[in-house]
C-alpha cells in the first residue's frame, strides 16, 4: 500500500451508483472519489460492507478493494465495473480475507 499513491478526484456530474475509487494499473495508484462514500453518504447511502461511509472501516474496504486490483489475488475480478454485482463479489472477497484485521485496527485506535 505504500508504495501505491492515492490520488483524489471530484467528479463533475456525481450521480447514486458512482464508484466510490477506481484502480490505475500501470502506474500503480489509486484514484478516490471526494464525493463517493470513502468521505461522504451524501449521494450513496448505502454501508462499505456493513461500515457507515466515510468510517475508518469503510476507508479500509474502498482502498483494500482497489489495492486487490493492483496486486491481483486469485479469485479477485479484475474488471468489475460493468458487471452487475462483481463489484459487490469481490468487496466480500476483501472482508471475508480483511476484516479481523480492520477491526482490529479499529479497536487498536480506541484504546
Ligand atoms: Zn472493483
Amino acid at each position: 500500500m505504500s508504495h501505491v499513491p492515492i490520488n483524489l478526484y471530484t467528479p463533475k456530474n456525481p450521480y447514486y451508483d458512482m464508484p466510490d475509487a477506481s484502480p490505475g494499473i500501470n502506474p500503480p495508484a489509486i484514484y478516490v472519489n471526494s464525493l463517493g462514500r470513502f468521505y461522504t453518504d451524501r449521494y450513496n447511502w448505502n454501508s462499505v460492507g456493513g461500515f457507515s461511509a466515510g468510517s475508518f472501516g469503510a476507508r479500509s474496504l474502498i482502498l483494500l478493494h482497489e489495492l486487490a486490483h493492483i496486486v491481483s489475488p486469485p479469485g479477485f475480478i479484475g474488471s468489475d465495473a460493468d458487471t452487475p454485482g462483481a463489484s459487490e463479489k469481490n468487496t466480500q472477497m476483501v472482508i471475508d480475507h480483511c476484516l479481523h484485521a480492520i477491526l482490529e485496527v479499529i479497536d487498536a485506535r480506541k484504546q
